[in-house]
């Protein structure tokens, strides 16, 4: 099954704006901090630490790589970006009990992602997270073309 990671944006303007182009555009303009295990095919919910509120999803689009400079050590690329109808922590927190303020970038554990995507209106995306397919030499979680990041 493809993981579930939740990102945040934090306060800050230029935060908040880098997310609200990549909505605009349909994907990230710069890549985006997130764990060093998110692959494609993986969902992506953005935490927004001012509101308190869950905004916006994607889908995992490449491997993320380290880097040495800004927000890390690992950064990717999301695709497929769209806002979601608000839905504020606390929901969510008596839902599910996943907290999505504490950490930078966390992801959902297996067994909370029904719940959690239920609670954010979003339970027509599970059969999808379901759908992933693994490459049959390295294990990876393959794009939706088919053809496998790693192995070609
Ligand atoms: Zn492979």
């Amino acid at each position: 099954m493809a993981k579930v990671h939740v990102l945040q944006v934090d306060r800050k303007p230029e935060n908040t704006a880098e997310l609200a182009a990549g909505v605009a555009a349909g994907r990230t303009v710069d890549d985006w901090q997130m764990p060093k295990d998110s692959r494609p095919g993986d969902l992506v919910i953005w935490y927004a630490a001012g509101r308190q509120e869950y905004i916006a999803l994607g889908w995992v689009d490449d491997i993320p790589v380290m880097v040495k400079e800004g927000p890390g050590p690992y950064r990717g690329k999301v695709g497929r970006m769209e806002s979601i109808k608000p839905v504020h922590r606390r929901k969510v927190i008596r839902d599910c009990g996943l907290d999505g303020g504490v950490e930078s970038y966390q992801t959902v554990d297996e067994g909370l992602v029904a719940n959690f995507l239920d609670s954010l209106g979003l339970s027509h995306l599970t059969p999808r997270l379901r759908l992933a397919q693994l490459c049959p030499t390295c294990n990876q979680v393959m794009p939706l073309t088919g053809i496998c990041d790693n192995c070609g």
